[in-house]
Formats: C-alpha cells, structure tokens, sequence
C-alpha cells in the first residue's frame, strides 16, 4: 500500500505521517516512512542540490528535471522495493508536487509535467493521497513559528515566497483532488491535530486488508 501526503507549508504532512505510522506499527503493519526531494541516498544528494543556494542558477525546467531524476532514484532504489515486500509505504510529497510547484506555480506546461512524471514513477503511483488543506496564511505563519526552532527547521527557499504564490499553490493541489477523487482525499488541516490523525486512520483502515 502506497500512500502520498501533499499540501503546502505548514499544513502539518510530518506529524501526521509520524502519527500515522505509529498507528499503522501498532496494529502490526511494516511501515516506510519517506520524503521528497529525497527518500534514497542518490536522491537525498539531490535534494541537497535543490534546496541550496546552487539553485538559484536554475531555471525552472532544469528544476522539474533534478525533482524527476530524483523521483527516479527514490522510486527504484526504495519505494518498488518496499511495497514488493507488503510494506506500508508513507511519503512526504510525490508527482502532485511537481505538478503544482514546477507545473502551475513555476509556470511550465502541463504536458511536460505529466512526461517527466510518467519516466520518473515508472509505473508506481499512489493508492491513496491525502491532500492537507488549509489557508497560505495560516500554513505560513505555522512554518515561520517552526523555523523560529532548531536551525534544521530554517525556512528554506520556498517559504519565502509571496502568499499568494501559496495561495495558487493550494487551488491547485484541490484542483488535482477534484479531478481524480479516487486517488485523493482532501483533509481540513486547521482542525486539531488529533481529529485529522484519527480520519486519516479511519480512511487508511479502509485500505488495509485486516
Ligand atoms: O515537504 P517540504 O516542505 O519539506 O519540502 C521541501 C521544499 O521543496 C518545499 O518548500 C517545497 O516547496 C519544495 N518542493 C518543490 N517541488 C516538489 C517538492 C518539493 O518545489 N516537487
């Protein structure tokens, strides 16, 4: 089982996969957790690349096609193997990232979006992706109160951006969740975090063959 965790800053992805993990091990299922860019050594280096000051250097196009050879890398080396062996496999951000960050807010074509991705998963897509949703404003000032924190959590390039760069950010992630409701949920993200933790379990429940 294959499942992708999207949104945008702040809206909580990595407590709520820890939360979900947890429940998961508990009731006695194999968990990956995972993240992108990154997840597989080769595809953590490029990460590495992507969120430093390197990039400033690319264009956008050059950017989908670092996230797509990393996608790759985290795809074969760690994501095939793991649900080939009936792993739970939870990621932090997959293809509807690229789709909204370098497709609609990096202004680059859809169709060379949806080509970079179908190389990059190589036939691996999620079952089930949940879609945290909430205000740019209140997932911003979430990430600035996180990056007031250890300096591993310093704003990276991203979380710099205007607000309503964030805004057309998350019209677009419910836009995907609209056009393939069977692959997407989409969680209300403000609610505490206890709530969503127990409807994203409820949901997965669903999934598992108990
Ligand atoms: O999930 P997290 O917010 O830690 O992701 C790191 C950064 O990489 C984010 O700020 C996000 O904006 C960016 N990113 C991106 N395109 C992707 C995946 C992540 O621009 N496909």
């Amino acid at each position: 089982l294959f499942i992708t965790f999207e949104g945008g800053e702040g809206a909580g992805k990595s407590t709520q996969i820890r939360l979900l993990a947890q429940a998961l091990q508990e009731r006695g299922q194999d968990v990956l957790v995972t993240r992108e860019p990154g997840g597989s050594a080769g595809a953590e280096a490029v990460r590495h690349v992507i969120l430093s000051g390197a990039a400033e250097h690319f264009g956008t196009r050059m950017e989908a096609l670092l996230f797509a050879a990393a996608r790759s890398d985290h795809v074969e080396e760690l994501i095939r193997p793991a649900l080939r062996q009936g792993r739970v496999v939870l990621c932090d951000r997959f293809v509807d990232s690229s789709r909204v960050y370098q497709g609609v807010t990096g202004n680059l074509e859809a169709d060379f979006i949806e080509r970079l991705q179908q190389v990059a998963v190589n036939g691996v897509m999620p079952d089930c992706t949940l879609i945290l949703d909430l205000p740019a404003s209140v997932g911003l000032e979430r990430a600035r109160q996180r990056s007031a924190g250890p300096a591993e959590n310093a704003p990276d390039r991203f979380e710099k951006e205007e607000l309503e760069t964030h805004e057309k950010r998350r019209e677009a992630f419910l836009d995907l969740a609209e056009r393939e409701p069977l692959r997407c949920r989409v969680i209300d993200a403000t609610q505490p975090r206890e709530d969503i933790a127990r409807q994203i379990l409820s949901m997965v429940e669903t999934l598992l063959p108990f």
